[in-house]
């Protein structure tokens, strides 16, 4: 799906690598974040120590991963890169900690997944930079400390909610990335096209952008298939090439992916528009109840076209309007 922003090919992680931005300055929108993340490099930096901690907290394709790149870039100290799902024992989170050098920064994406007893480990090696490795079994079990090199954690989370608290509380600064308004998109676009070398005016521009479920990684792959259609129809990058481009890849004027009109659909068809509880939703799609609360629903939100209440979600009036439905008309499931 076109417009999954959780699905990546490893062409788009070469292509993705290719447009990242490489300082803050070049990084676009979040300009919130930006300045609260340059704050807190500059005072690390005049008392020359590690970055406090930094958990960056958002929807996929935001732009986690590029902030953990330069957080590392902009105080010029290497980088690590592994993920919750990879940290399956606190052995393997212990053999990554030993691993870093002075002041490397550890990015681990996903954090939230990692196992309980590597997140205990955490808590220790982010105070006071030190684990205790358990070694021998019963009462014969003795813990030996460890010391580490004094490192930054970066850590990425689709929702901060889903950390245990002990864990959130140990981070010095969480950044809430939201999605990127249209302009801020147009702006993301404009640069990737100019890498890409592929010329394109603003009218078109602004369609890609609309369409693009506020996501820089959806932006770029949307302007990807643009390409492609200008160059197999050799009209360039005009505003028709790009509706009839993303017409082809069924890609809507809201840039709704297949979630979440499967949502919408369940929602307004099956519940006649809600309320509905976040568990019955997601098993009626078929999906986790957390990737419909951390990666649909914030989107829909967003729009407009469901509400959350105390009773569940509801459709809008828009949401019945962008699928061209009214209430108590289509009781056909
Ligand atoms: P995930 O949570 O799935 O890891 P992410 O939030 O880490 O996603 P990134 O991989 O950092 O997302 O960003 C996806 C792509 O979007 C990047 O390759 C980059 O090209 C582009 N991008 C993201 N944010 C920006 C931005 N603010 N300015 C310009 N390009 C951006």
């Amino acid at each position: 799906d076109l417009v999954d922003p959780t699905a990546q090919s490893e062409a788009e992680i070469a292509f993705e690598g290719a447009l990242r931005p490489r300082s803050l300055a070049e990084f676009v929108g979040q300009r919130k974040v930006r300045g609260q993340l340059q704050l807190l490099l500059d005072a690390a930096a005049i008392q020359d120590r590690t970055p406090d901690h930094i958990l960056l907290a958002g929807p996929p394709g935001l732009g986690k991963t590029t902030l953990a790149m330069i957080v590392a870039q902009e105080t010029g100290r290497p980088l690590r890169m592994t993920s919750g799902p990879a940290i399956q024992h606190a052995g393997d989170l212990a053999a990554v900690l030993s691993a870093l050098v002075p002041g490397e920064v550890l990015f681990v994406d996903e954090i939230h997944r990692m196992a309980r007893t590597a997140e205990e480990m955490l808590y220790l090696a982010m105070e006071d930079f030190r684990i205790d490795i358990m070694v021998g079994k019963g009462a014969g079990a003795t813990s030996i400390p460890l010391d580490l090199s004094p490192f930054t954690l970066v850590g990425a989370t689709t929702r901060s909610g889903l950390l245990p608290n002990p864990l959130r509380d140990r981070f010095g600064f969480t950044a809430h990335l939201e999605f990127y308004e249209t302009e801020e998109l147009i702006e993301v676009l404009r640069r990737a096209a100019a890498l890409l070398g592929v010329p394109i005016g603003e009218e078109a521009l602004l369609e890609i952008a609309s369409r693009s479920r506020g996501t820089p990684r959806i932006a770029n792959r949307l302007l990807r298939r643009v390409r492609d259609f200008a160059l197999v129809d050799g009209g360039g990058a005009s505003v028709e090439a790009v509706r009839a481009a993303l017409d082809l890849y069924d890609v809507d004027e809201l840039g709704l992916d297949r979630l979440d009109r499967a949502v919408m659909t369940v929602l307004l068809k099956r519940f006649d528009g809600g309320p509905v509880g976040l568990n019955t939703l997601a098993v009626s799609v078929g999906e986790e109840a957390d990737t419909i609360e951390s990666v649909v629903e914030p989107f829909l939100v967003r729009i407009g076209l469901i509400s959350r209440t105390p009773r569940g979600r509801v459709a809008t009036r828009a949401g019945w309007a962008h699928f061209g439905l009214s209430r108590g008309q289509d009781a056909l499931f």
